[in-house]
């Protein structure tokens, strides 16, 4: 039977379940408490730069690409993306670093300079990792939506019960010696939220999909993204609303009866909320709520992130489209993220400057830059703790590219932990999500459907698959099936 169905938030699970929920006949309304569609990966522009907000390594294109054939499209219908040559440099000290190219055969190479032997190694490690990828996101992925222990267990999955138990840093450091190439394998471990050495082995499909298939950019960013998913949702009939927040889910008899939007109640057959699980559980009446506070305060969230979106007046030399500064110890940045939550000492950085392939983000001659460092969540940001942090980065940015920046700011707007709260309702300030450890995967992550509730649903980065663009694409069909069933 055909349902009225509100959703809450406006990110990409909550687009794509729109999308999926509308093409299966259900009358479909999104409400975003922003002025603007897509969650974290929002765009503002100012001073004549445009600025995508959260993600831009647009990684596993073919998820991208299976999300829009389900409705005959695709991605070339909406937007163009471009394999990128070099993927990313990064930087380990002044003036030395190492670009990461757009084939494998090529990393090897530079891998086999490096390390002797590691070329070999890599080649075995990474077609290690395309079965792992083939396994857990080809077959597994869309299966697992996370109601039974069972969704783990196949053929495949128990052959391969030690990558389970063993972790990325063991797996990693086992094979490889020198301390450069070993930050590059665990860098893409970064995207699950939590530390390569509390990431089971079986991860390393994000290898595969770094190495193997590559980094790719969608001509103006990844807004085109959310713009793309939004014209597909309008064809199937889903309406938008924008600074509308959900202000309460009305419960009676263990039915979620209506949400509470500008001060009136809205009636309908089923919610689903893409918002931060723990801020949703908080718009119901207490008892209605499955996870404590306790709940909460133990879990692993991914980082929080200190962020810099600034324009320069002219364009800087040495830089490529993706940079990572990874000089510092990585250890000891990650032990400040998750074991003692504090201000990093030496920061990691990330670096993207769009206008490096697309000049349309930056007026002619000048430069778009997004800083990013990952911090632990809840750490309070004043304005001077972020001035500090972003003197840090400019100097190190300086110093490693050889050039003088600072009377080059043209433009400068942070975003810090009160940010992600205020303006995404997240939990402790958290960029992207709950990480995927061991203990937080599949149906060890939070319910996408209510216990309590029954006709209440979830999806995006806290519930399964977990965080990034495409787990959250594939956490909307993951909810849709279940809410169709
Ligand atoms: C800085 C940053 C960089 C990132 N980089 C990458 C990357 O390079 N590649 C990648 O794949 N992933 C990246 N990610 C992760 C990725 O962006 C997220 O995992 C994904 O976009 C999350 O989508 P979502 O649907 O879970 O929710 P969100 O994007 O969090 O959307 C939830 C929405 O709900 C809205 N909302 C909250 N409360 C209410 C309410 N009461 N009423 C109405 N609306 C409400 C919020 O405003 C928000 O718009 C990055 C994230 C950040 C923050």
């Amino acid at each position: 039977m055909k349902k009225n169905i509100a959703i809450i938030g406006s990110g990409f699970s909550s687009l794509s379940a729109a999308c999926y929920l509308a093409k299966s006949g259900h009358k479909v309304t999104v409400y975003e408490k922003n002025d603007s569609l897509g969650g974290r990966a929002r765009q503002f522009k100012a001073k004549g730069f445009t600025f995508d907000m959260g993600p831009s390594w647009y990684w596993m294109p073919d998820v991208f690409e299976k999300f829009f054939d389900d409705f005959d499209k695709k991605v070339g219908d909406y937007y163009q993306i471009k394999k990128l040559n070099p993927a990313y440099r990064v930087y380990f000290d002044k003036k030395e670093y190492i670009d990461i190219d757009n084939s494998i055969e090529k990393i090897i190479l530079k891998f086999e300079e490096i390390e002797k032997g590691s070329g070999e190694k890599l080649r075995r490690f990474i077609n290690n990792a395309k079965e792992n990828y083939s396994i857990g996101v080809t077959d597994m992925l869309y299966k697992m939506p996370g109601l039974s222990p069972l969704e783990l267990i196949s053929l495949k999955t128990i052959k391969k019960i030690k990558l389970f138990i063993s972790t990325i840093r063991k797996e990693v450091h086992k094979e490889f010696k020198n301390p450069k190439l070993r930050s590059v394998l665990e860098f893409p471990v970064l995207f699950l939220g939590a530390k390569a050495s509390n990431t089971p082995a079986f991860y390393s499909f994000m290898n595969y999909a770094d190495f193997g298939l590559g980094t790719f950019q969608p001509t103006n960013g990844f807004y085109d993204l959310v713009n793309a998913m939004v014209k597909l949702g309008k064809s199937l009939g889903v309406k938008y609303y924008t600074n509308k927040p959900v202000c309460k889910i009305n419960v009676s008899d263990s039915v979620a009866s209506s949400i509470e939007v500008d001060k009136k109640n809205i009636y309908y057959d089923i919610i689903l909320s893409g918002a931060d699980y723990n801020h949703t559980e908080k718009l119901l009446p207490l008892k209605f709520r499955q996870y404590s506070d306790k709940y909460w305060e133990s879990r692993v969230f991914a980082p929080s992130s200190l962020l810099f979106y600034v324009g320069f007046n002219k364009k800087l030399k040495n830089v490529l489209h993706h940079n990572l500064f990874f000089d510092t110890d990585f250890d000891k940045h990650a032990k400040e993220i998750y074991d003692e939550p504090q201000w990093p000492s030496d920061p990691l950085f990330y670096a993207n400057f769009t206008s490096k392939t697309n000049l349309k983000t930056a007026p002619a001659g000048c430069e778009n830059a997004f800083f990013l460092i990952p911090i632990a969540t809840n750490l309070k940001d004043t304005p001077k703790i972020r001035d500090k942090y972003f003197n840090k980065v400019i100097t190190k940015l300086e110093a490693f590219t050889g050039q003088n920046l600072d009377e080059a700011i043209i433009y400068k707007k942070s975003f810090c932990v009160s940010d992600f709260k205020r303006e995404y309702n997240s939990y402790g300030g958290n960029a992207y999500g709950l990480a995927n450890t061991l203990f937080q995967t599949a149906f060890m992550r939070p319910n996408i459907k209510s216990k309590l509730v029954s006709n209440l649903f979830f999806c995006g980065q806290l519930t399964v698959p977990g965080p990034g663009v495409p787990p959250a694409i594939v956490s909307g069909e993951l909810v849709s099936n279940l809410i169709n069933k």
